[in-house]
């Protein structure tokens, strides 16, 4: 699902790269391209495409009349329960839906849309209780996190022997710095929508990208660890750490109780994490991101800057709140970049309208879709509110 973005194109490489494993049974996507999506369909010959945009569906239905083609807002998740395994590549909070569609009918989640971890966090551990349901993360850092935790104690869902060694102390996730590290507060006052969409290391998505040169991309991360890791493992937010390590090649550590620390490392390459949660508990048949060391000799490491990074701040507070807190602040983070990205707001503002938005929290509880959906609702409404006033004042 999301077939037509970075995640999405990058799964079908996957898939494309060892065809006597795996077969693609639907294609999921928003509408925004619905030549490359027939395109896609006519080189995956699935049974079905999932269309959001009704119009799009049509489009894509008059390109490709031998595929049964469902439009809607509800058709990416009618299509989620037809395969072993769902790709959830779809973007932001519109992927919450293909998220629940999959684990409650038992499946393997293999999940980029973070998003929909964090907006729904004690909905989404409810439906991943379903039998059969699993989680195995498509982000390159708790992907690796997965790994470490199944390298240190033999199992990425839990210990259960509970000794000192097994006990995980620490969760590292690292963070490319994206392309504004180094710079101060006062330097980023001026950064253009083309400067903050040039990452030094990874090609993604323009929102991922945007969130990446803020740090908000990795303080929701952190909320994706705690929502992953933290219930099965018992970690709270101050066992979860940031680091900044701008070659991108160690993609997350984690501690454990006797002091080793076990890391992932390859070259930046979202295949890999695809590759590894398709093939999961096997390992891939095929190589994605393997290292040169003669081109890898340093790895460097340093904290990051929360004066000039106040987003991952803002992301520890909103986790620690708990609740709606999370989805309350991801809703308005999508709104603000939108805004970045229309030219609306400048860089700095993103923090400013997040600070502005969390302090309009309503401290509401969500224990349904619907209720998640109305809790995202508002929190746009706030994060549009404070956008208003700005420009208005500006
Ligand atoms: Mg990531």
């Amino acid at each position: 699902m999301g077939s037509t973005g970075s995640i999405g194109t990058q799964a079908l490489e996957v898939v494309a790269s060892d065809p006597e494993h795996y077969d693609v049974v639907a294609l999921g996507a928003g509408g925004r391209s619905p030549e490359r999506l027939a395109a896609q369909a006519e080189a995956f010959r699935p049974a079905a495409i999932a269309v959001a945009d009704p119009g799009a569906a049509a489009d894509v239905a008059r390109r490709v009349p031998w595929c049964e083609v469902r439009g809607g807002p509800e058709a990416l998740a009618s299509v989620s329960a037809d395969a072993d395994i769902v790709v959830n590549g779809v973007v932001g909070f519109a992927g919450l839906p293909v998220t629940l569609a999959a684990l409650s009918a038992g499946r393997r989640l293999a999940l980029a849309n973070k998003e929909s971890l964090i907006s729904a966090g004690p909905l989404v551990a409810k439906v991943r209780a379903t039998p059969g349901a699993e989680i195995i993360p498509v982000d390159s850092e708790h992907c690796a996190v997965h790994q470490c935790l199944r390298a240190g104690s033999g199992s990425a869902s839990g210990s259960a022997s509970g000794s000192v060694a097994d006990r995980v102390a620490r969760i590292v996730l690292t963070a490319s710095g994206g392309p504004f590290r180094g710079r101060s507060r006062a330097e980023l006052e001026a950064v253009t929508i083309d400067d903050a969409l040039a990452h030094p290391t990874w090609a993604m998505g323009p929102k991922i990208t945007i969130d990446s040169s803020t740090l908000m991309n990795k303080g929701l991360e952190v909320i994706e660890a705690h929502e992953l890791f933290g219930a099965s493992h018992g970690i709270g937010y101050d066992q979860i750490e940031v680091v900044v390590h701008p070659q991108s090649i160690v993609h997350s550590m984690v501690e454990f109780g006797d002091g080793a620390t076990i890391a992932q490392l390859s070259r930046p390459d979202m295949r890999l994490p695809v590759a590894y949660a398709l093939a999961y508990p096997q390992r891939a048949t095929r190589a994605f991101g393997g290292i040169d060391w003669a081109d890898a000799r340093h790895l460097d490491f340093e904290p990051p800057d929360r004066e000039a990074f106040p987003c991952l701040g803002l992301a520890y507070d909103a986790g620690r709140e708990g609740g709606t807190a999370p989805a309350w602040l991801n809703a308005a983070n999508e709104v603000a970049v939108a805004a970045f990205l229309a030219g609306e707001i400048s860089w700095l503002a993103i923090p400013d309208v997040l600070k502005a938005v969390l302090d309009r929290h309503d401290g509401a509880t969500a224990d349904s879709a619907e209720a998640v959906i109305a809790v995202d609702r508002r929190a746009r409404a706030a994060a549009r509110t404070v956008i208003d006033r700005k420009l208005t004042n500006a």
